[in-house]
């Protein structure tokens, strides 16, 4: 899967991105993210990227000639016109679903915006989904960018150990996950569950599956509400 992000804050994602889990999937050449700076295709003498809005109001907002170069200058080289998301508290809000869906695309490009957004008319002419991480606002698209690209290449096959990691995991399944233990048995006097020591795998396939209703249950009602499980 190739990843192209348009920021203007490239580094800020180069530092996130190139470590742990998906800095090692790029190395070994799984997933490839790529971040342009916007500023760099600015025709402005100055490299500026953003100008007042029309009609009045607060704020700047980011000029789509800068934008729209630097999209052309990754999709000119492509046979097939990648993906466009606009990071965006209007869009779709991110769940693992959606993460699910976005991991099958060979190609993205995902476009961060700052100060008042970008203007409307890029957003018409190039972007096919726009994607929120949440209902609140940030103040740029770069931490919701980091948000999807990790949660969307941990999918991608061959970037977790095996498939079984994520096949348990929270919201997966449209349940939480069961809880963890690891070593020591015991600890500040609460014991590690007995049926996790036991190595019966049917009673511990039994147990987990009973604790993700359970907890899915009392921490996220609205899951089983809206879900298989009922
Ligand atoms: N004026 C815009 C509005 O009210 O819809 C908000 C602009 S926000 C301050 C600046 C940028 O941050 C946006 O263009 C977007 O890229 C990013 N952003 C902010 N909140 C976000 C969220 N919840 N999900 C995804 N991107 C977000």
């Amino acid at each position: 899967m190739i990843i192209d992000i348009l920021t203007l804050f490239p580094e800020m994602m180069d530092a996130v991105l190139g470590e742990s889990i998906i800095g090692r999937a790029q190395q070994k050449g799984i997933v490839e993210i790529k971040s342009h700076n916007i500023r760099d295709f600015s025709t402005d003498k100055h490299r500026r990227v953003d100008d007042y809005p029309y009609g009045g109001g607060k704020g700047m907002v980011m000029q789509p000639g800068p934008i729209y170069n630097a999209y052309r200058s990754i999709a000119n080289g492509c046979e097939k016109k990648p993906f466009v998301i606009y990071m965006s508290p209007q869009g779709k809000v991110l769940n693992q679903a959606l993460a699910g869906e976005l991991s099958k695309l060979e190609h993205i490009i995902i476009l961060c915006g700052h100060y008042e957004g970008v203007d409307e008319r890029i957003i018409e002419e190039i972007v096919d989904m726009e994607v929120s991480i949440g209902d609140y606002v940030l103040t740029g698209g770069e931490i919701p960018a980091m948000v999807l690209c990790d949660c969307v290449c941990r999918l991608v096959p061959g970037v977790l150990s095996s498939e079984e990691s994520f096949l348990d995991e929270s919201h997966y399944s449209g349940l939480l996950e069961y809880p963890q233990y690891t070593r020591p048995p015991e600890f500040l006097g609460r014991k590690v569950p007995e049926v996790l020591l036991s190595g019966h795998h049917e009673n511990i396939a039994k147990w987990r599956r009973e604790q993700s209703v359970l907890r899915t249950r009392a921490k996220r009602p609205d899951l089983l509400e809206e879900d298989l499980i009922k």
